[in-house]
C-alpha cells in the first residue's frame, strides 16, 4: 500500500465557547468557528482522517513538510514516518510544530487501524475494554451560576457525581483575565468546597494557574494534600524542571508532568531521571502523536509509574485504553452552560460517550473510532 495523497479541507461549525485574552474557553454565545479536516489517501482505496485546528494542517506546511516525507511510502510503517516528518522540526524554523506532527501521525493510525480492520486502542496493546473517565471542568470564570466562586464548583462537582455519574473530578482554578485571579488561597477553598461535599473518598485533582512562584504552589500542594487530593498539574511554568524537583521533594502531594513542556517523550524521561514528577503526562496533542505517547507511557511503566493522557478526543483515549499504567481518561472541559455530551455538527456523535457508572468504552470500529459526519463536512467547505 502507498500513499498517494495528503489534503486537509477546512469547514464551518458553530461553537459556544469563546476564549479570553489568555486563551482560556468559557462558556459564550454560538458563533461560526472552522476546523480541518487532514485525510491520507492510499493507492488501495484506504484513507485516515483527522479533524484539528485548520493552522496545523496549512498547505504550506504540508507542501513543505508532509508532503514530500508521506507520499509513495507505505502508511503501516508509522514509526518510520514519524521519524522522516519529526526530524524537519530541527531545521523547520520553528513551523512545524508537535500539533502538525500529532495531524500527521493521528491520520496515519486511523489509516492503519482501518487497514487492519481493528480498533487502534487494540492495536496498541488492548490493555481495557473501558476506563474510568475524572471529570474535568472549565477554567473558573465570573459568570453568575458559572465557575464563579467555591461554592458554585462544589454544586457543579456535586451534579457531576451523583447525577451525571462521574468517579472523579479535576478543578481548573481561576486564571487572569478573570477579575481576583490568581489567588491560591481562592483555588483552595474550590478545592475545599468540592470536598467537603463529596465526602472523603471520591479521587479530585487539580489544574491550576500555570505561572504560581514555588511558594505559593508549595502552600497549595501542602494544603491539597491534607484534602486527600490524587494529584496537581502544572502550577509553575514547566521549563524550570528544578522548580517541579524542588516542589516534588518537600510536598506530600503528587505532582503530575510535564504537560506543555517541549521535547515529547525525551523530555518526560529526563523528568523522571530527575525525581521532577510523581505522575508522568503524556497528551498525542502535547507531544507529537500517539507514536511518542506509547513510548513515554511504556518509559513510565518500567519505572513503576502512571502515564495520565492528557485531554480528550479518540487519540488520546485509545492510548488510554491501550496502555495497563494510567488511572483515567480526561474527559471535558465540564461546565454548566455546556452539554459536553452533544455531538458537534460534524460528528454523528462524540469520541468519548460516557455510560452512568462514568466508564468510557473502547469501540469495536477499525480506526481511531470517530463518527465524522461526512455529508454536513462537504456541505460546509470553505
Ligand atoms: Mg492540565
Amino acid at each position: 500500500m502507498k500513499i498517494t495523497a495528503i489534503t486537509a479541507r477546512t469547514f464551518r461549525h458553530s461553537t459556544n465557547t469563546v476564549r479570553d485574552s489568555d486563551g482560556h474557553g468559557h462558556p459564550g454565545p454560538v458563533s461560526q468557528t472552522t476546523s480541518a479536516i487532514l485525510s491520507i489517501e492510499t493507492d488501495e482505496g484506504l484513507s485516515g482522517h483527522i479533524v484539528t485546528r485548520t493552522a496545523d494542517v496549512s498547505e504550506a506546511l504540508l507542501d513543505r513538510f508532509v508532503r514530500p516525507n508521506l507520499i509513495g511510502q507505505d502508511p503501516l510503517c508509522t514509526e518510520a514516518l514519524w521519524y522522516k516528518v519529526y526530524k524537519w522540526q530541527r531545521l523547520g524554523a520553528g513551523l512545524l510544530t508537535d500539533r502538525v506532527l500529532a495531524a500527521v501521525d493521528l491520520a496515519l493510525w486511523d489509516l492503519k487501524g482501518k487497514a487492519a480492520g481493528m480498533p487502534v486502542w487494540k492495536l496498541l496493546g488492548g490493555a481495557r475494554p473501558k476506563i474510568l473517565a475524572y471529570g474535568s471542568t472549565m477554567c473558573g470564570d465570573d459568570l453568575e451560576n458559572g465557575l464563579a466562586t467555591p461554592e458554585d464548583y462544589a454544586r457543579f462537582a456535586d451534579w457531576l457525581v451523583n447525577t451525571r455519574g462521574y468517579k472523579a473530578v479535576k478543578l481548573h482554578g481561576w486564571m487572569p483575565p478573570v477579575p481576583g485571579a490568581p489567588d491560591v488561597r481562592k483555588d483552595y477553598r474550590a478545592c475545599a468546597a468540592v470536598r467537603e461535599t463529596l465526602g472523603p473518598e471520591v479521587p479530585l485533582m487539580l489544574d491550576p494557574h500555570h505561572f504560581y512562584t514555588r511558594t505559593e504552589v508549595l502552600w497549595l500542594a501542602d494544603k491539597l494534600a491534607e484534602l486527600d487530593f490524587a494529584w496537581m498539574e502544572e502550577p509553575m511554568e514547566e521549563a524550570s524542571m528544578s522548580s517541579f524537583k524542588w516542589l516534588t521533594a518537600k510536598t506530600k502531594l503528587n505532582i503530575l508532568g510535564p504537560e506543555t513542556m517541549t521535547g515529547k517523550h525525551w523530555t518526560r524521561a529526563e523528568w523522571v531521571r530527575h525525581e521532577a514528577c510523581d505522575i508522568v503526562r503524556a497528551g498525542v496533542w502535547d507531544m507529537g502523536g500517539i507514536t511518542p505517547a506509547m513510548k513515554c507511557a511504556n518509559m513510565a511503566e518500567s519505572f513503576h509509574m502512571s502515564c495520565e493522557m492528557h485531554g480528550t478526543g479518540a487519540a488520546n483515549l485509545s492510548v488510554a485504553l491501550a496502555i495497563h499504567n494510567t488511572s483515567y481518561y480526561e474527559r471535558g472541559l465540564l461546565h454548566p452552560f455546556i452539554d459536553y455530551d452533544e455531538p458537534k455538527a460534524y460528528q454523528n456523535r462524540i469520541d468519548d460517550e460516557m455510560d452512568a457508572e462514568g466508564y468510557v468504552h473502547g469501540r469495536e470500529d477499525p480506526g481511531l473510532g470517530q463518527d465524522l459526519n461526512w455529508d454536513y463536512i462537504e456541505g460546509n467547505l470553505v
